[in-house]
């Protein structure tokens, strides 16, 4: 009987365009900063919406928010859910579409009759954005218990204000204790072009990539560019140009996910005729597969080391940043695609190159995420679209795999 239920696209849109005049911007847009008065308004108009759906509210002392629908037993709920934090230029989608897809799978539910067996859930998340507060995913991190609470709260923001004194500011530091999640899913836009080139609806997310940030600092000699032979040169340009071009070989090489990217680079002296004494890059390295994001780092690392000796450099390195890739729940992957192909659409696993709050519920639970195209890729813009029909067919996909965790 709930495999032919579907959404209400104009319902959930109305609820979008809605929540983003809470902190809208002139031309187009919202900025509703964690924990400012914007987010305080937004906040309360969500709230509402579960307040009218019946939903039994809780506010936990980080601030996030979870609504639940008891089921027709006892247990921990399936939960949706998502972010309604903005950076200062964002768009309508990011974040907010995965909350109310939540509250429109509750309703769709409610109208039709339909009680599942186990209860189900739908929740934003504090700071997930990291716009003023850092770390990003900071409620999400609070919420699977990674993070303490007065570490948390301690958090001094971009203004000088910590996210205790914002929290108390805005009346959302509450009560509610930890709580056990059966499974999570979030709906959420993809943020990248690769869902819209490729033409496909539905992005079946496979796991968050691992992110590996590395700084070179190349040595060498500088000398006149006229006058020194090629062959008695300790060229430091020439080293890090090689390296530029040998990471996409390397990636391409190992193919499946990696990407590398030298993103920043610095020669000195930096003049026309002066072989470079100094050449300091960095290299950005991901993966979803930690095995190969290891492989790729040993491989980069012996390379430098073979171009420092052929060149005769020397060559330093630190880690400017390194977290391990997440990988979400095979079965729940799997059913999120074959419910996707069920109901007529196309679709491609893909790994999320940008962090989520569901990466954290996956220390606690199944967790996983559908993504739905982002017009021209682009996201924390004020331009960020995704098609109506594209939200319309993330929401569906979201509630009967909701449905189905739930029966
Ligand atoms: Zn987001």
């Amino acid at each position: 009987m709930s495999a032919d239920l579907r959404i209400d696209p104009s319902r959930l849109l109305d609820r979008i365009r809605s929540l983003g005049q809470v902190g809208a911007l002139p031309g187009g847009g919202v900025c509703r900063l964690a924990l400012t008065e914007e987010d305080r308004r937004g906040r309360d108009r969500v709230r509402g919406w579960m307040e009218e759906l019946g939903l039994e509210v809780g506010v936990d002392p980080l601030g996030n928010v979870v609504g639940v629908w008891p089921g027709t037993e006892p247990g921990p709920p399936v939960m949706t859910g998502s972010h309604i934090d903005t950076v200062r230029t964002g768009g309508l989608y990011d974040g907010n579409l995965g909350v109310l897809a939540g509250l429109e799978v509750i309703e769709t539910l409610q109208r039709a009759g339909v009680r599942p067996r186990r209860s189900l859930a739908v929740g934003f998340f504090t700071n997930e954005e990291g716009a003023r507060f850092a770390p990003d995913m900071m409620g999400s991190l609070y919420f699977v218990g990674a993070l303490p609470l007065r570490q948390a709260r301690a958090v001094v923001g971009i203004d000088g204000k910590s996210v205790g004194e914002a929290l108390d500011a805005i009346g959302y530091a509450g009560a509610s204790p930890p709580m056990a999640v059966h499974a999570f899913v979030e709906l959420h836009v993809e943020q990248g072009p690769v869902l819209e080139e490729e033409g496909v609806t539905i992005g079946v997310v496979e796991g968050v990539q691992g992110i590996s940030w590395t700084e070179f600092t190349v040595t060498g000699i500088s000398n006149h560019a006229g006058t020194t032979p090629l062959r008695l040169r300790h060229d430091a340009g020439w080293v890090a140009g090689s390296l530029i071009q040998y990471v996409r070989t390397m990636a391409l090489e190992l193919g499946g996910d990696q990407i590398a990217t030298v993103g920043s680079l610095r020669l000195h002296p930096d003049l026309v005729n002066v072989i470079p004494n100094r050449a300091v890059f960095t290299v950005d390295l991901r993966n979803t597969d930690e095995a190969v994001l290891q492989q790729a780092e040993a491989r980069l690392h012996a390379h430098v080391r073979a171009l420092a000796e052929q060149e005769g450099v020397t060559v330093a390195h630190r880690s400017l940043a390194r977290f391990e890739p997440v990988s979400f729940e095979p079965e729940l992957v799997d059913r999120i695609e074959a419910t996707a192909l069920r109901l007529g659409h196309t679709t491609r696993r893909m790994p999320s190159g940008a962090g989520h709050d569901a990466q954290m519920l996956a220390r606690i639970c199944p967790a996983a995420m559908i993504f739905v195209p982002s017009v021209r890729g682009i996201s924390h813009n004020v331009a960020e679209h995704t098609d109506p029909a594209d939200l319309e067919a993330g929401a569906n996909v979201l509630l009967q795999v909701m449905c189905e965790l739930a029966t």
